[in-house]
């Protein structure tokens, strides 16, 4: 039976390198594995999954009205597919996760999908709400504090370093930082 992963972590847990080792797995059982990111992350250049220590590959990207049941469903008829691979999945709307859910269901396709958890406010992002209802698996990715408490919240900081506590979720093409911290220290870092 496929199933739905959820992986999910704070800022910096190596989300990436864990997707792109999954799709070495795969691969190296000559099984086809697909690759999607988020249109919004522009970090690496278009269509690709990068990880911090230097492992990259190509990816399909989706946006806000990518029907993923629909291009998966394609890509599958074109070459079978043994594996779907989220990247930035926190970005997928509720609709992309029920596609996603689909995906698993009616095309028997395994589907990993890989994100925060929360924003720097501590809000649940739209795809999380939805991958932590629905998948079948949950995983943490754990990720450490400066304090080595584990890391599950994230603070986004300005050009000086001073925690921002208001903002669109989502800053594209800013100079804003993220930094994961434990709950203790995301408090203190905006003054609560
Ligand atoms: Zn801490």
């Amino acid at each position: 039976m496929a199933q739905m992963y959820f992986y999910y972590s704070a800022m910096n847990a190596g989300k990436s390198t864990t997707l792109l080792q999954s799709s070495f797995n795969y691969q190296e059982r000559g099984m086809t594995p697909v690759i999607f990111t988020a249109a919004i992350d522009d970090r690496f250049g278009v269509g690709k999954v990068s990880s911090r220590i230097g492992l990259e590959e190509d990816a399909h990207l989706f946006q806000q009205d990518t029907d993923l049941l629909e291009v998966i469903t394609a890509l599958n008829r074109e070459q079978k597919r043994h594996c779907v691979l989220v990247d930035e999945c926190q970005f997928l709307t509720r609709q992309q996760v029920y596609q996603l859910t689909e995906v698993v269901d009616k095309l028997g396709i395994p589907v990993l999908c890989y994100g925060l958890r929360t924003d720097f406010l501590g809000e649940l992002f739209e795809g999380s709400q939805y991958l932590l209802s629905w998948a079948d698996k949950l995983v943490e990715l754990k990720t450490i504090c400066h304090c080595g408490r584990k890391a599950n919240m994230v603070i986004r900081t300005d050009e000086q370093g001073q925690a921002i506590s208001e903002g669109d979720q989502v800053d594209i093409g800013g100079n804003d930082r993220y930094v994961s911290v434990c709950r203790q220290h995301y408090k203190e870092a905006l003054g609560r």
